[in-house]
């Protein structure tokens, strides 16, 4: 079986949150149950910069309206599995990968139309059986192969978060090179504009979503970003399947930016030691006698920023600290600053993007925090959980699903807010602070949820099943 696995970021070359870790993982693991797979993504600044590349010689020639875009792809293996990089310095050679630093850029509707149809390019000439889509900044392709080319291999569309749809006005649509007759309710058109995710699941042969609640929440207007209606339509053909983690990347028998590497024997002793480093890193001192609560997420409102910033103040008062570490929303980035002058001793914020200092926080901190709006799958919780780090979450998408609330003392894995609410959180973070208060229990959970399993094979096998399926027309 010949797959191509497109996506807009892939770990380690490319990553700004959770699709890179995905796509950087799942072709990884399907490699190993013998699917034959590809990889294809853009070739962005902070990838020509690091990497040193093959050149297998193919180009392809990509109509843009009137003009010519060449396409030139660059090569190299990463574990096995061939990664093909899509050269076009006009359009990926930035230092970002959608936005400026500020703003998303004005041309990312013709960066990923010219993106998907490179893609579209490939999967002919290459005689792919399956080609799997990841989000909107390549679901385009999936209504170039089966409506301009009708080409009969089989289609999987992943929505890694449907808050994201690649929505366009409509005057775009020349750069598409489609005729007119695409833009309508039934494809592109979307309240006047063009919507490629739309497009996309419309014409792709499986939906998947990154977690099994999440496949259900988003046929609900609470949940569906104004989809729900075309996503009952296409209901028959949506999945959800759990993403995995990498644990090549995510463990702290092997972790090489934590100070002590630990296992659920060792972890009592050796989070101490870690705890000690993030605190330091942040400048907080070395008192752990203290309970850690960590945070690493994109600072947007669908990653609870709203109730965090107005429980920070009341929670401050305890005798805690927080570490956060994320970019998103000045709003939020400027009030955390402001909270950190007030509160010098207990609050470590780092605006920006850093690996190491993650790995660090999810040693380090004694408690994951994660009130999420909306959460597709959500990585950070199961990673928390192989560092022996508990998690306090809103029980929604995939968190719903991994996250079960510590009074269950069988299953209970983490913190489960009871809504999505400022006092709840509260609530939630000061039942950990009496669960931190009391060690023997403490240091049970942590063993208990260090043994979990989330690694990538099962979530692998379920697409390999998928795409067999898919292959025998049994959809
Ligand atoms: P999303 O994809 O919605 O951002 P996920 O929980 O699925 O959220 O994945 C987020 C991934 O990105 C995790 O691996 C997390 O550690 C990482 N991450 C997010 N923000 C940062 C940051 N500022 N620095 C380092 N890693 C980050």
């Amino acid at each position: 079986m010949k797959v191509l696995f497109a996506s807009s970021e892939v770990f380690p070359f490319s990553k700004t949150g959770g699709l890179a870790d995905v796509s950087g993982a799942l072709p990884l693991a399907l490699s190993k149950l013998n699917v034959e797979i590809s990889v294809i993504t853009p070739l962005y600044k902070c990838v020509k910069d690091r990497f040193s590349m093959e050149d297998p010689n193919i180009t392809f020639d990509i109509p843009i309206s009137s003009k010519t875009e060449k396409a030139t792809l660059k090569k190299l293996t990463y574990k096995n599995v061939p990664i093909f990089f899509v050269e076009n310095d006009n359009y990926f050679y930035r230092d970002g990968l959608y936005t400026d630093g500020n703003r998303d850029y004005q041309d990312n509707a013709e960066r990923f139309i010219f993106f998907s149809k490179a893609i579209t390019e490939f999967a002919i000439s290459n005689n792919f059986d399956i080609v799997h889509l990841n989000d909107w900044q390549t679901a385009l392709t999936s209504v170039f192969l089966k409506k301009v080319y009708e080409w009969n291999g089989k289609i999987v569309l992943t929505i890694h978060n449907l808050g994201y749809q690649g929505i366009f006005w409509a005057y775009d649509m020349h750069l598409t090179n489609l005729s007119w007759e695409y833009f309508n309710p039934n494809l592109l058109e979307f309240w006047g504009n063009i919507n490629f995710l739309k497009g996309g699941i419309y014409t792709a042969d499986a939906i998947t979503t990154v977690s099994p609640r999440y496949a259900e929440e988003i046929l609900n207007e609470e949940f569906g970003f104004g989809l729900d209606g075309v996503l009952r339509d296409v209901k028959h053909k949506i999945h959800g399947i759990l993403n995995g983690i990498d644990y090549e990347e995510w463990s702290p028998e092997t972790d090489k930016f934590i100070i002590k590497n630990f296992d659920y024997n060792t972890v009592t002793e050796a989070k101490k030691e870690c705890k000690k480093d993030l605190l330091n890193s942040y400048g907080l001192g070395e008192d752990i006698k203290k309970p850690a609560f960590g945070i690493i997420s994109r600072m947007v409102i669908q990653k609870g920023w709203d109730i965090i910033i107005q429980s920070l103040e009341n929670l401050l008062e305890d005798d805690i600290y927080i570490v956060a570490l994320g970019s998103g929303e000045k709003e939020y980035e400027e009030k955390l600053k402001e909270l950190q002058e007030k509160y010098k001793n207990k609050l470590g914020v780092k605006i920006g993007y850093d690996n190491g200092l993650a790995h660090k926080i999810e040693a380090g901190a004694d408690f994951f925090i994660m009130p999420s709006k909306y959460e597709p799958c959500g990585l950070n919780q199961m990673i928390s959980f192989k560092y022996g780090t508990i998690p306090i979450i809103n029980p929604v998408g995939g968190l719903y699903d991994t996250v079960v609330d510590i009074d269950d003392r069988k299953n209970g894995n983490g913190i489960r807010m009871k809504n999505y609410s400022t006092d709840e959180l509260i609530n939630s973070i000061r039942r950990a602070q009496r669960l931190f208060k009391n060690p023997l229990e403490l240091s049970r959970i942590r063993k208990k949820i260090m043994k979990l399993d989330y690694s990538w094979t099962s979530s692998a096998m379920k697409y390999l099943e998928l795409y067999r399926r898919l292959l025998e027309n049994e959809f």
